[in-house]
């Protein structure tokens, strides 16, 4: 069925772990063997083959490089125009990519609706273009608000404010407070510009603050549930409750940690923990219930975001296996008109309203 996964750091896997994912997913993982600067060296799951395996035919890719100021221990940049520059590396790969033939911008409506044709017609070209929606995760790399509309005219169609820790414009996970006048700034622009907001990684300060200062489309790429995983990271119940009310689509995520309850990194494994892909469910579900409909859930999987094999359900060997998940949901009871909205309907309808 076709599926929009709508978090990957594409870019990121090719610019920092040298992941070339023109290639089977065989000689990545071949090419990482006996490498030990990451931790998911020699696991990964995303290759554009496995994309196309799995009718993953649109996705949101991201734009991703923090600033650290010098009392941050996180890795990062230590100005915001190196971070800039970064991010300016990973559109060049991407662009690379959709000369190659590989990747198609997808960043308006004229250009959604021709690349789901041609996903949906054209059965027999097995080597169709994957169709990439731009987004940044963490705005850091904003020299000032006015990058924004570079960053525009580029193909950004999403922003996330902020990723990991204390950020320039708003707070993200494990850091605590509101986003700011600078973070009002953006807000504003990104309104003006029609730029989607992903909620995902906000403080639960900046969060809120985010929902009063904002009234374009909001999303969240990736995303899972506090009730059922107990961490800053999870939307509380009343989040998920705002997010339907604005109309959000919420994307569930593949990281373990973000699944399964009492993870420890490094020594929790997804069968010691029971993590698979009915966990995910479980997720998608909960949203579900709240909302009382299928309408506010899809996938955003966030597959070889800095971990691989050895932190994500052990029911997927790569990312085409996500074709798994529409029996998945109709062994527990979910109709096929359900399923089609959790695998893509969901995401086209909000992308679709966005951008009329
Ligand atoms: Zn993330």
């Amino acid at each position: 069925m076709f599926t929009i996964d709508a978090h990957l750091d594409l870019s990121m896997n090719a610019m920092e772990w040298n992941r070339d994912l023109r290639l089977p997913i065989a000689t990545i993982n071949g090419w990482e063997a006996g490498l030990k600067d990451k931790p998911d060296r020699g696991n990964a799951v995303v290759s554009f083959p496995e994309l196309r395996k799995g009718d993953i035919g649109l996705v949101v890719a991201t734009q991703i490089a923090r600033y650290v100021a010098a009392d941050n221990p996180l890795p990062g940049w230590h100005s915001p125009e190196q971070a800039w520059a970064q991010t300016q590396g990973q559109l060049a790969w991407y662009k690379t990519m959709e000369a190659a033939g590989e990747l198609v911008q997808v960043k308006d409506l004229d250009g959604l609706e021709k690349h789901l044709k041609l996903w949906q017609e054209d059965k027999t070209n097995e080597q169709k273009p994957i169709g990439y929606i731009l987004s940044l995760e963490g705005a850091d790399s904003l020299v000032d608000v006015s990058y924004l509309e570079l960053a525009y005219e580029k193909g950004l169609r999403a922003v996330g404010p902020a990723h990991y820790g204390p950020g320039r414009y708003a707070q993200g996970t494990n850091a605590t407070g509101k986003m700011g006048p600078q973070g009002y700034a953006l807000l504003a622009e990104m309104e003006r510009l029609n730029i989607i907001l992903d909620a995902t990684h906000l403080s639960d300060e900046s969060f809120w603050d985010a929902m009063d200062h904002f009234s374009g489309a909001v999303w969240a790429s990736h995303n899972n549930c506090r009730a059922l995983v107990d961490h800053n990271r999870q939307f509380t119940d009343a989040q998920i409750r705002e997010l339907i009310s604005r109309g959000a689509v919420i994307g569930a995520a593949l990281d373990a940690w973000m699944m399964v309850p009492g993870w420890e990194r490094g020594r929790s494994t997804p069968k010691s923990t029971n993590c698979n892909l009915e966990v995910m469910i479980d997720h998608i579900d909960h949203i579900c219930q709240l909302a009382g409909n299928t309408d506010h859930v899809g996938i955003g999987s966030d597959l070889d975001g800095g971990f691989g094999k050895e932190q994500c359900p052990y029911d997927l060997e790569t990312i085409a296996d996500l074709g798994k998940v529409p029996e998945l949901f109709a062994s527990r009871g979910y109709s096929k008109t359900d399923i089609e909205k959790l695998m893509h309907g969901n995401w086209l309808r909000f992308l679709r309203k966005a951008w009329s």
